[in-house]
């Protein structure tokens, strides 16, 4: 197991441990998110745009704090928690 497989498991950790306590401890969520951020910048991680919001840092979970509208061929990702929009083609894959 080499460093960035352990900097990988432990992104994995982080967003799943947010995603868990994002209704309970909101405020460790985001520290849990923001941790999870800064490890896969170090070791130039790829988290994709759809795990957590890039404006206020709270973890996406659909229904608790992401909706998902269609309009036409485009979906709209917004956050619950602070409100940011972001449209994504409907051909690509989505929430995941
Ligand atoms: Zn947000």
């Amino acid at each position: 197991m080499n460093v960035n497989e352990i900097a990988r498991d432990r992104v994995r950790i982080l967003l799943g441990m947010a995603r868990v306590i994002v209704n309970s401890e909101p405020v460790l969520s985001k520290r849990y998110v923001e941790l999870a951020r800064r490890v896969a910048m170090r070791h130039r991680i790829k988290l994709g745009n759809k795990l957590f919001c890039k404006k206020c840092g709270v973890v996406f979970v659909l229904g608790d704090t992401l909706a998902v509208r269609i309009s036409g061929k485009t979906r709209v990702f917004a956050c619950l928690g602070c409100g940011a929009a972001r449209k994504v083609s409907a051909g690509r894959s989505g929430f995941e």
